[in-house]
């Protein structure tokens, strides 16, 4: 019997070579119809044997191309109408533009054997790419995502490049960055000053320059990177000198996987992971025997590793006689990564000793993602390159709305019915450059999601440059929402929560509704309100945000809070070094509240605590103490003493009190405890302490459903030991993996709280 069916398919399913996957499966079975491109997606209406229509069916989910992501199939029978062939339908114009533009695609394995093929056409060319690769997002100027649109829209196709673009029985059938030796972009090697360096193959310059201990500045997808020889200690010194970053660690980029595995401990989760086409940087426990220098991520049990994911970076690897690169962004400190060659130069200039450019433009900058695996699942700690524009499902539809995200780690997100679109990581909002590209990717977003915002999400924070980027805009209904109700909205959103759920946010800082700065919390929250049922005791912060930066400051507001003055005769070395005159003058400041704003932060306890240890009393980077007081850990440790917290009420709720850990910690530390024992303590004694919080919050509520969001939860100690305690004592514990717990993911919680408000004035 002779069936048509009409089939539409949603997800990622343009410009992945879906059409013909699609005409390949339908000639097969010498079936008729046509395939195209429609708004939501594609649309296919197939005709035959009924046996061999089921039998398409059936296939279709698994003959979609790797970079496909299908969201929906939807089927319904039609009359036949008795075509001739099976046709792929040239899309009607303005009926793609809602359908999903692809995340740039790291080199597949079909487009590496040719490039390393000399008799191939495309030998060593590092612009190669197939409809299962290469670069999307990153090219794209405006939708739909055809040549035309994209930073490729200069280069004309040579007559071999244009036969397989038309060809839908090829690689290449509209691959949209295709190009050759012939036709396409071409890589030039500068010097220091932006002179170019005339030579055979400026890539085989590169990296002989490279080898030699030289930084480069090599333009990758998403921006300029700085590449140096990573076992070269002297040229990573350099390195860090020149960018001015002191010790926060920087990335790697390892030959190949057999060179991570030499760096690294890479479990079977790991290697998947950094071998994915969408090559993150992995977090990995470095080897003792590591040939990386110490000083790309000094103090740290960790290195950041990621695998080769363009031609170029391929190639450079293929020529050079390095088997890993440090690969850090190129910029200076926290500004946004460079993406323009004349940019890059005067931005850089000065740090690079040559520039690896092309002229192949980037119109989207986009830096790289990071993740990593813990409690046997991937978790993003910066979901950017590779992931972004790939939208984050809801459980439900929502209105059109922008959040705007917090200060730092900002990203922004586009809701549009149960799709929530994050950005790239924007960075620190702090600086002019930052600022301009949150701006401009709200527009690039917008514009080529074609979402039209109706509700506005903002922090409350008063100075946050995004709020006071949202209370400018006019037309839109605005919402501010809490920093710590907008983390757990976030884990809620991702896990597809509804109703009342108990949530741990505990990070560095956020603007709570009593103007105080919040931050170890516990809240009984839905997506449209919350109550604080829980905090970490207020202290002062001396010297106010200078608290932040130099991490004595809180040991000597804990001190003074729980001990009174008489802490500064203590014969300890944390008080021995304190210069107490200068303690004084603070001391007396906090006494009068002046610049000692109250905070019941948990990033401000864990710098408490790092100070008083002799971790670290001043940080150059975000949460560095922090970090680095969970890498003191002895990893192979398996004592369970915790130092004790007091959790009581004081009429507003539950306050969790660290005046006795403070005390059994003093102690230790007298007794000569090592620093790695005293801050295992410390961390369990926290865990505890946060689950017999629950539990008694558990009692007044009735909840039974736990979850875990904000920048602190990136300590991974902290976070395995409290999803045991918590999963022990038969709690349901959701945690973030998709999403960032950090401010990363905050915008995707400001989203969902601004769009249940509005949905309930
Ligand atoms: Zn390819
Ligand atoms: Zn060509
Ligand atoms: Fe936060």
């Amino acid at each position: 019997m002779r069936v048509r069916k009409a089939i539409s398919v949603a997800g990622i399913v343009q410009g992945v070579g879906f059409r013909p996957s699609v005409y390949r499966l339908a000639i097969e079975r010498r079936l008729t119809g046509f395939i195209t491109n429609t708004a939501a997606g594609v649309s296919i209406e197939i005709e035959g044997e009924k046996e061999a229509v089921e039998e398409f069916l059936a296939q279709l989910p698994a003959a979609a191309p790797p970079l496909a992501r299908i969201t929906e199939i939807h089927v319904k029978e039609i009359a036949c109408n008795h075509d001739a062939e099976f046709r792929i339908l040239p899309s009607r114009t303005g009926e793609e533009r809602r359908a999903l533009i692809s995340p740039d695609v790291a080199l597949c394995d079909d487009c590496l054997h040719e490039m390393l093929d000399p008799a191939d056409r495309r030998y060593r060319y590092p612009f190669i790419n197939c409809t299962n690769c290469g670069p999307r997002y990153t090219i794209v100027r405006d939708i739909p995502y055809d040549r035309a649109r994209t930073s490729m829209a200069v280069f004309a196709m040579c007559a071999n490049c244009r036969r397989e673009y038309d060809d839908p029985l090829d690689r290449r059938f509209h691959a949209q960055p295709n190009a050759c030796w012939e036709c396409g972009p071409r890589v030039e090697l500068w010097d220091g000053t932006g002179r170019k360096i005339i030579g055979d193959d400026p890539i085989r310059e590169a990296a002989a320059r490279l080898a030699d201990g030289r930084i480069v500045a090599v333009k990758g997808l998403g921006g300029f990177h700085l590449a140096v020889d990573a076992t070269n200690s002297d040229a990573v010194a350099r390195l860090r000198e020149a960018k001015r970053r002191v010790d926060k660690p920087f990335a790697i980029m390892a030959a190949d996987f057999a060179a991570a595995e030499q760096c690294c401990q890479v479990d079977a989760l790991s290697a998947g992971l950094l071998k994915k086409p969408e090559r993150p940087i992995v977090l990995l426990r470095k080897k003792e025997l590591c040939p990386i220098a110490d000083a790309v991520a000094p103090f740290h049990h960790d290195l950041g590793v990621f695998l080769p994911y363009t031609p170029l970076h391929h190639l450079l690897f293929a020529d050079g006689q390095f088997r890993a690169l440090v690969m850090t962004s190129g910029n200076i400190s926290e500004e946004p990564i460079a993406i323009e060659n004349q940019e890059a130069l005067t931005r850089l200039r000065g740090i690079a000793d040559f520039f690896l450019v092309h002229n192949r433009d980037i119109l989207l900058r986009c830096d790289d993602s990071v993740a990593r695996v813990v409690g046997g699942r991937v978790r993003q700690a910066r979901r950017s390159r590779g992931y972004v524009p790939a939208p984050v499902f809801l459980g439900e539809d929502l209105p059109p709305v922008l959040a705007v995200g917090g200060e730092l780690k900002n990203t922004i997100c586009l809701t549009r019915s149960r799709e929530a679109f994050l950005s790239q990581h924007i960075g620190d909002l702090e600086n002019l450059e930052s600022y301009r590209f949150f701006e401009s990717t709200i527009e690039s977003l917008k514009r080529i999601l074609e979402i039209e915002p109706k509700v506005l999400a903002y922090d409350l924070h008063p100075d946050y440059f995004s709020t006071r980027w949202a209370l400018a805009q006019t037309g839109v209904e605005r919402v501010g929402v809490q920093h710590h109700h907008a983390h757990i909205a976030s884990c809620m959103a991702e896990n597809h929560l509804d109703g009342r759920v108990i949530g741990f946010a505990l990070d560095g800082t956020g603007y709570g509704t009593d103007g105080r700065i919040w931050g170890g919390e516990l809240l009984m929250a839905t997506y449209a309100d919350f109550e604080r049922l829980a905090h970490l005791d207020d202290v002062p912060m001396p010297g106010g945000a200078a608290a932040i930066n130099e991490p004595w400051r809180m040991a000597v507001g804990y001190l003074a809070k729980y001990f009174g003055e008489e802490f500064l005769d203590w014969d300890i070395p944390f008080v021995r070094q304190l210069d107490q005159r200068q303690v004084r003058i603070l001391l007396r400041a906090v006494e009068r509240g002046v610049n000692s704003p109250l905070t019941s932060s948990c990033g401000r306890l864990f710098d408490a605590v790092a100070a008083l240890v002799g971790v670290r009393q001043r940080v150059n980077y975000e949460a560095q103490a922090a970090i680095e007081l969970e890498a003191s850990i002895p990893p192979d440790a398996n004592e369970d003493v915790a130092y004790p917290f007091d959790v009581g009420e004081d009429g507003t709720g539950w306050i969790v009190n660290p005046a006795p850990m403070l005390r059994a910690l003093l102690s230790d530390l007298r007794a000569g405890v090592p620093v790695g024992v005293l801050s295992r303590r410390f961390h369990l004694g926290l865990v505890s302490a946060l689950a017999a919080t629950a539990e008694r919050v558990r009692r007044q509520c009735g909840l039974d459903r736990v979850c875990l969001s904000g920048g602190t939860f990136q300590n991974v100690f902290l976070f395995e030991n409290l999803v045991r305690h918590l999963t022990a004592a038969g709690f349901k514990v959701f945690t973030h993996a998709e999403v960032p717990a950090g401010d990363g993911g905050l915008s995707l919680g400001q989203a969902l709280v601004a769009a249940h408000r509005v949905r309930r004035d």
